[in-house]
């Protein structure tokens, strides 16, 4: 179990994003992270993935915990190694790398299972199997998400955090997203999943969790949380 408590953030030690928030993913399950834009979303997975630095963003308060050991002391590269990873919002590939270069990159933690993980990831993504040798800037907005997610996936992690992964593709594409997302879950990955696109991270996740100006405001069965206006609106 992958579990946030009470954790409060701070961007430039002065500006407060996260108010004490919690959640909870368990093993095997798809969980959903919803909110407005500014809610918090990014900097919740910014914080499991231990990225903040980066930002100038610091953890103040509370704990993230995976199996009851806590896991935001340790740096980002320790974290993948210990099954947690994130792909990145705004499909942040290696734009002169090429497809294959990109997910080698993302087993550097995993190195003995290239080959398995290798396998997995071009048995989600046809698209990229045919296609290793190609200038990954040169793929269209929907494959180089699939790869942003492949290249996630290439250290073999418990836990999966996309950051909306949907964002900016057509129907069509969105549909296809969600389709390996459901096929990567029941393969054994669970999967946190930040969305502004609630009608589809709710009719694939069992739980979701609505941020506001870094609050959690709700936090219930994701079936319930389909039939409320509020949340639809
Ligand atoms: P979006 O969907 O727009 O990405 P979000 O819910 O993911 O929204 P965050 O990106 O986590 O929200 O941003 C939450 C708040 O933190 C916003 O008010 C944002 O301006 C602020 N913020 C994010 N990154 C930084 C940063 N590096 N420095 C200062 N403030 C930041």
């Amino acid at each position: 179990m992958l579990a946030l408590k009470n954790v409060e953030v701070v961007y430039h030690d002065v500006i407060l994003v996260l108010r004490g928030i919690s959640l909870q993913v368990p093993d095997g399950k798809i969980v959903a992270l919803l909110g407005a834009n500014g809610a918090g979303k990014t900097t919740t997975l910014r914080a499991i993935s231990g990225i903040l630095d980066v930002q100038d963003g610091k953890i103040t308060k509370g704990e993230i915990t995976l199996d009851g050991e806590p896991i935001h002391h340790l740096s980002a590269s320790k974290i993948v190694r210990k099954g947690v990873s994130q792909a990145l919002e705004g499909r942040r590939v290696l734009a002169e790398l090429t497809v294959e270069e990109n997910l080698r990159l993302g087993a550097h933690t995993n190195h003995r299972r290239l080959g398995e993980n290798l396998d997995r990831v071009y048995g989600l993504f046809p698209d990229l199997k045919q296609r290793p040798k190609f200038i990954a800037g040169y793929l269209s907005g929907g494959q180089q998400q699939m790869l942003a997610i492949g290249r996630a996936l290439m250290s073999a992690p418990r836990f999966l955090l996309l950051d909306e992964p949907s964002l900016g593709l057509a129907p069509m594409l969105v549909q296809e997203i969600r389709d390996i997302i459901v096929e990567i879950n029941r393969q054994g990955t669970g999967v946190l999943l930040v969305e502004q696109n609630a009608g589809m991270a709710l009719t694939i996740s069992q739980h979701g969790y609505i941020l506001e100006i870094g609050k959690m405001v709700m936090d219930k069965a994701s079936s319930e949380l389909l039939k409320d206006e509020d949340v639809r609106e």
